[in-house]
């Protein structure tokens, strides 16, 4: 709460998310949807929520997605219900998307809860060869689409294997959302991304407050600072909790770097 504040107050947007994934039963489940709805009222008592400033990401698995018996329908209630109390509060929901084989039944989610939630926000991650199609099918008024370049290993049959391909595909992705009547956020790190963004949005005349640029936290923080002194909406990856090991791995595989930085902040505690 604090640092959402901190980060509110110098000019940034938030997005929680309440780490974990994969979740073993439906109490499970249930149990992460009770987390996030507190942490809505939380973030509503402290004003932090209204007009979306603060919102939340979920990982569909870490509400029931997946799960052998009923996992679909597990997920669709624990995400109405989050989605109703972001309502209240005057926010907004994302899916957060994860592993290729849980992309269908994601993407069946977004359509299916769209119907009484239009704000829910859905992830697209441009590594995948299907993610163009899936943009201009997402394209639609109100839309939410994060666009990322996405942080799970998928087989070649459905995934571009070659980074530059992956990039070349997140400008297409990218080209479909800016160029649509949805609400388009550029989830990414890349300085060479970021400024085709900026000059995309400006070509399809796009005003400042019609799409966001995303980071995770920690991560490039002066350009946060700079894209949100130039009048973007920038808004802040926020993760929190103590299942961190999975968010862990995946951000030491896009930056095997970020491990000797890992181990110095260990060290310097110990
Ligand atoms: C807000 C947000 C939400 C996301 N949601 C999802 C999601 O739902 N599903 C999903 O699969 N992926 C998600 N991702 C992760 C994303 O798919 C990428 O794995 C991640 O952002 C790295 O890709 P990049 O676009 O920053 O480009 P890269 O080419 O990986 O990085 C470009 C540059 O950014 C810097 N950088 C990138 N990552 C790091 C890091 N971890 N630590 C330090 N510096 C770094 C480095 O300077 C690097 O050279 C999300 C990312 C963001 C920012």
């Amino acid at each position: 709460m604090q640092v959402a504040q901190r980060l509110l107050a110098s000019g940034l947007l938030v997005t929680l998310d309440y780490l974990g994934e994969d979740t073993a039963d439906a109490e499970q489940a249930a149990a992460v949807a009770d987390e996030y709805t507190r942490l809505i009222v939380r973030l509503a008592a402290a004003g932090l929520a209204a007009g979306g400033r603060a919102e939340v990401s979920v990982k569909p698995t870490a509400v029931g997605l997946g799960l052998a018996e009923h996992g679909d329908k597990t997920a669709a209630e624990n995400i109405s219900r989050i989605c109703a109390a972001a309502r209240v509060a005057g926010t907004t929901v994302t899916l957060d998307m994860e592993d290729h084989t849980h992309v269908e039944a994601t993407l069946r989610l977004v359509a299916e809860l769209r119907g009484e939630f239009p704000d829910l926000g859905c992830v697209i991650q441009s590594g995948l060869r299907r993610s163009v199609s899936d943009c201009a099918a997402l394209a639609r008024p109100g839309s939410r689409v994060r666009l990322c370049k996405g942080a799970y290993r998928a087989p070649e049959s459905v995934a571009f294997p070659a980074r530059r391909d992956v990039d070349r595909s997140y400008v297409r992705c990218l080209r479909v959302l800016l160029n649509g009547p949805g609400y388009p956020m550029a989830a990414t790190h890349d300085p060479r991304l970021i400024s085709i963004a900026a000059a995309r949005a400006s070509l399809a005349g796009r005003a400042a407050d019609s799409f966001e640029y995303q980071m995770l936290y920690g991560v490039r923080t002066t350009e946060q600072h700079r894209l949100a002194s130039t009048g973007a909406q920038m808004r802040v990856y926020l993760p929190y909790g103590s299942d961190w090991y999975g968010y862990l791995v995946r951000r030491l595989a896009e930056r095997p770097a970020n491990l000797a930085f890992f181990l110095r902040s260990l060290a310097s505690r110990s």
